[in-house]
């Protein structure tokens, strides 16, 4: 049996196409037969607001991002919870570096109601300004450096912020790592790095994510994982169209059982220890 869907995106998040309604992405659940999904709707931030921790990084407005309607949000969660009443639909923001954005991420949360907060990292402070960690990235700075900046920078995020209860794709730059110029992305290099972040997590009572839109986790990576304590696997998809819904959730189940987790006290819940 797969489990709930805990990362999907829909038209509410800036990045995510008009046409990728709440409704078709609700549909190709039932379809799959997952028993739950999350709308994790990306909360990014442009300019600084009262209470940010970042303020003394020099970002400038970044293209694209769009602040999230929350009104108009909830009232599609409210549509979709009343047409598909087998599936169990949980409301949910992927937040953006909370760790800098602090102020704003908790004025956001404050104003509404979210079963599913994720925390996660897409760009990390280069020379005072907060670049997103992309092939472009990868092209300006050595890519075993860049990872290892990452992970430090993952580990500061965790340790320093507790809005968020899951970890979303804990290696994001892997998505981007460039195979054809320096070979097979050598996750074993950075181990301690890996570990110094889920035992951080892990003491803090939070999930880690098991992103399937990113390459997928090795068993040894989640094992890792088990070993720092962790006790709970999240199962995410990060879908920005409906038919990515669940995708690889087969594949990450029998990884995630091989490194010593099984299903949750039911089937809505994480999976367990
Ligand atoms: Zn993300
Ligand atoms: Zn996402």
């Amino acid at each position: 049996m797969l489990p709930t869907d805990n990362h999907v995106h829909t038209r509410w998040s800036w990045d995510t196409a008009a046409s990728s309604g709440m409704e078709l992405a609700c549909a190709r659940a039932v379809e799959l037969g997952l028993p739950g999904i999350a709308f994790t709707e990306h909360l990014d931030f442009t300019t600084w607001s009262h209470g940010d921790t970042g303020r003394q990084l020099g970002i400038g407005p970044r293209p694209h991002v769009r602040p999230l309607d929350v009104p108009g949000y909830t009232a599609d969660i409210a549509r979709c919870r009343e047409t598909f009443p087998e599936l169990r639909i949980y409301s949910g923001v992927e937040t953006g570096e909370p760790h800098l954005f602090s102020g704003a991420v908790a004025a956001v949360l404050a104003a509404g109601e979210f079963d599913r907060v994720l925390g996660s990292l897409h760009a990390i402070d280069c020379d005072g300004s907060l670049d997103f960690v992309d092939a472009t990235l990868f092209g300006k700075l050595d890519p075993l450096d860049l990872m290892r900046r990452y992970l430090a920078e993952l580990l500061v995020l965790v340790e320093s912020c507790s809005v968020f209860g899951v970890l979303a794709h804990c290696d994001y730059p892997r998505r981007y790592w460039p195979a054809r110029d320096v070979g097979e992305y050598p996750e074993a290099e950075f181990e301690d790095g890996y570990r110094a972040v889920f035992d951080a997590l892990a003491s803090s009572g939070r999930t880690l994510e098991i992103n399937t839109r990113s390459p997928l986790a090795s068993v040894e990576l989640v094992r890792w994982w088990w070993q720092e304590g962790g006790d709970a696997v999240s199962f995410g998809s990060d879908a920005h169209d409906p038919h990515s819904v669940g995708s690889r959730f087969d594949l990450a189940v029998d990884i995630v059982e091989a490194a010593g987790f099984k299903p949750g006290r039911d089937r809505h819940d994480f999976w367990r220890r």
